[in-house]
């Protein structure tokens, strides 16, 4: 069965995500993506990978990423902060790294641990 990847990026991160992604399309095709709406935009367009888009963060898509691992219907997650900005939604933001830690769902909040996460698949 296909595992489930969500992806997060802060606005000021959203490019590098979107690279990120297009770096791993092979492998990343072989997931279903769930990903924040802004951040789901950006990144079916600039690499063609198919992905389902939740609400935009700040209305809710993180607090859906944070149900779906408590559903256990996420594999992963993939969320690059931005650790210089502060964020209208940081409360949701904190509640999706609580339910991914207390979980234990590989999780990874830059580009190296990244890397980690999506070869520990
Ligand atoms: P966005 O949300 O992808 O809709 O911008 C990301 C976030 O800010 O959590």
């Amino acid at each position: 069965m296909k595992k489930s990847l969500g992806l997060v990026a802060h606005d000021d991160k959203k490019q590098l995500l979107a690279d990120w992604c297009a770096d791993h399309k092979d492998k990343l095709v072989q997931f279903n993506l769930f990903a924040t709406g802004t951040t789901g935009q950006k990144i079916a367009e600039e690499t063609g990978l198919e992905v389902q888009r939740l609400a935009s963060g700040p209305l809710g898509g993180d607090a859906q990423l944070g149900a779906m691992i408590a559903e256990k219907r996420l594999d992963g997650l993939i969320f690059f902060i931005d650790g210089l900005a502060a964020m209208p939604h940081d409360v949701d933001v904190k509640a999706l790294i609580r339910l991914a830690t207390i979980y234990d769902v590989p999780f990874a909040c830059n580009r190296s641990t990244a890397e980690a996460v999506l070869g520990s698949f």
